[in-house]
Order: C-alpha cells, then sequence, then structure tokens
C-alpha cells in the first residue's frame, strides 16, 4: 500500500526548502516568499522583477526538521520492501544542505535531520517486523571529489582505487566499497563519526572540502521472510551534494578552478538524469559524471527520489537562488 500511495505522486518528487534569514552572517534582506501550494517567488532587486516556481512542497524558514522529514517517511517503508529510493540535499553553500541531512547536534531531537529520522524509522520498523522478516543492515560512506571516488570508511590510509561497475538493479555499485554491519541508529552515527574523521585527516590542506564533495551515505537492506521464505534488497542513499554555486573565472583558478569544473559537470549530469527520467524519456544519460554511474541503478526502474533544492534567502543570493530553483523545475515530474 505504501508503495502505491507513492506511486501516485510520482517516483520523481522535488521540495523545496528556503533557510531563515542570516544564518551565515550575510546582513542582507530577503528576497524569497513561500506561497500556497508548493509555489514559492523570488524577486530581482534590480529589475524588480517576480519570478515564481512550484514544486511538490515549499518549506519555509519557519518548517521545523520534523515537518521537512514528513514525506520522506513512506519511502523508508519502501526501502524494507526491496525498493532503492535515493534523497538529495541541492543548493548553494550555506543554503542548508547539511541541516536537512545531517542535522544539527543529534542531542536535540528537534535539530536531528534527515539521516538520524530515516535511520531510527528503518530500525524501529525492523523491530516491529521482528519474528515475521528479518533484516540485515549494512552502511557504506563514500564522497565524490573530483571525479574520483573514496570510502570514508576506509581506516587503512591506503588510497585504493575505487570501480564502479553497474550490476543488475542491486544499488550497490562499488564492489570495493568497505559496509558495516549496524543495530541501531547510534552504531551508525558512530560509523558515521569516523568516516567524517576520516575525511578531516585528507582535508587539513583543502579547506572546507565538504562543501566541494558529494557524499553519499547509502543504507543497505537485505530482508528473509520467515512466513514466505520471499527475499528482499534495497538500498537508501542520502547525498549531501557540493555547493552548487557558480564560480567565475576571474575568481577561480588552479585547484579552486578543476574543483568547480568536476562540480559543474557532475551536477549538470544529474540534472540531466533526473530531468530524462521525470520526462520517462527512454535514453537516461548515466555516464557522464561518476555520482549518476554511482546511482545508476538506484534512479532507473522502479527507484524513487526525492531531491530538497535549498535556497539562501538573502537579496546577496538572489543569482544563485534562480539557478538553484530552475534545477528544481527541470527535475521535476510535472
Ligand atoms: P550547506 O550544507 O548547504 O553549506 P548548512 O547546512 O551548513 O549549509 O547551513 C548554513 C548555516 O545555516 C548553518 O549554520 C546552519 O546551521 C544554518 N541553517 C541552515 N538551514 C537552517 C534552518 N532551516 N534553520 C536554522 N538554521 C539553518
Ligand atoms: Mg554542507
Amino acid at each position: 500500500l505504501y508503495n502505491e500511495v507513492q506511486d501516485l505522486k510520482g517516483n520523481i518528487r522535488v521540495f523545496c526548502r528556503i533557510r531563515p534569514l542570516g544564518r551565515t552572517g550575510d546582513p542582507s534582506e530577503g528576497c524569497t516568499e513561500v506561497g500556497m501550494e508548493g509555489e514559492v517567488a523570488v524577486y530581482n532587486p534590480n529589475t524588480r522583477q517576480r519570478r515564481t516556481f512550484k514544486y511538490d512542497r515549499v518549506f519555509g524558514p519557519e518548517s521545523s526538521q520534523s515537518e521537512v522529514y514528513e514525506d520522506t517517511k513512506a519511502l523508508i517503508r519502501s526501502v524494507l520492501d526491496g525498493y532503492n529510493v535515493c534523497i538529495f540535499a541541492y543548493g548553494q553553500t550555506g543554503s542548508g544542505k547539511t541541516h536537512t541531512m545531517a542535522g544539527t547536534n543529534v542531542a536535540d531531537l528537534e535539530g536531528r535531520g534527515i539521516n538520524y529520522r530515516a535511520l531510527d524509522d528503518l530500525f524501529e520498523l525492523n523491530a516491529q517486523r521482528e519474528g515475521e522478516v528479518e533484516y540485515s543492515i549494512r552502511v557504506q560512506l563514500l564522497e565524490i571529489y573530483n571525479e574520483q571516488l573514496r570510502d570514508l570508511l576506509d581506516t587503512s590510509r591506503v588510497t585504493k582505487k575505487l570501480n564502479i561497475q553497474n550490476t543488475e538493479r542491486s544499488g550497490l555499485n562499488v564492489p570495493d566499497a568497505i559496509q558495516v554491519q549496524v543495530t541501531c541508529t547510534e552504531e551508525v552515527l558512530s560509523v558515521m563519526d569516523l568516516g567524517q574523521s576520516n575525511r578531516a585527516v585528507a582535508e587539513t590542506k583543502m579547506n572546507e572540502r565538504s562543501s566541494r564533495s558529494h557524499s553519499v551515505l547509502t543504507i543497505i537492506v537485505d530482508g528473509h521472510s520467515h512466513v514466505t521464505g520471499g527475499r528482499t534488497h534495497g538500498c537508501l542513499h542520502l547525498i549531501d551534494l557540493a555547493g552548487s554555486e557558480r564560480v567565475g573565472k576571474s575568481e577561480a583558478t588552479g585547484d579552486r578552478l578543476e574543483e568547480a569544473k568536476h562540480i559543474n559537470k557532475s551536477l549538470s549530469a544529474l540534472g540531466d538524469v533526473m530531468s530524462a527520467l521525470a520526462a520517462k524519456q527512454n535514453h537516461i544519460p548515466f555516464r557522464n559524471s561518476k555520482l549518476t554511474q554511482l546511482l545508476q541503478d538506484s534512479l532507473c526502474g522502479q527507484a524513487k527520489a526525492m531531491t530538497f533544492v535549498h535556497v539562501a534567502p538573502e537579496v546577496s543570493s538572489h543569482g544563485e537562488s534562480v539557478s538553484t530553483l530552475q534545477f528544481g523545475s527541470r527535475v521535476s515530474e510535472v
């Protein structure tokens, strides 16, 4: 039933979230407005023009983490039923992607993000089905930086080249990636902490690398029914994308320019794939980036994807906000 409900709403859904003003210390005033029924408007301070965009839903600055999670909940069940699900956070650096996905300090219940809530629900459903279905749950944490894949759970410090092999709908295309078996949300969090500290080690020379790489947390769920003997396999991918800001040719040189080119390429490849899926085209251009290759099995067929496009409300971000909102429109099914 849960999948039927989801199918009626479409397999590709786009939400917009606007963060509160001034969170990044920018003193400029706001230029966004949340309308009725999934509409959002942005004003251009120069031309005084107003543009509106429409999505499945828009979350304004006052929206809580639990409201934002509401529509995701049903998808979590479908992972246990053997579906692949991708949840993306898109937007410029400082627009709230990490706030939505990772959330704030987990000790603060309300601050918890989608990652925590999804895991909690997964384990709770697992407990509810105990005796009926036995699930094995594993996590994998990868980073894509400059079109190179890195395993954040690999502590060996040996830089291993990871290859992507697209298999038959398994959702898991990196055979050498480390997967850690987990039994509760806290365990996943400590695995993730390990991953983050691992990331930090390599980061010392690369200031703020996290905003220029994609992080892909994957929860792999294998089920075995004691009642029917049937088996299920589903993956939940939680993706905090690299910042979508356009870097001006004059600002970027050397490493920065290289990073910008790679980010540009992979985000536009993602946009192309999602809009082809949304338009139900026959050819889906998965080959154009590491990110889309990695997620290929989880984006085609019966898979479900949710994208949260994040907007910084300040006038100074007007240009970036419009391009973020355009990305959202391009990848939505309507
Ligand atoms: P990004 O990951 O896109 O670079 P962050 O999630 O780090 O952006 O958000 C930038 C800042 O704004 C952080 O200090 C974050 O805590 C704050 N912030 C983002 N979204 C919200 C929100 N909805 N409510 C309150 N604070 C937010
Ligand atoms: Mg971030």
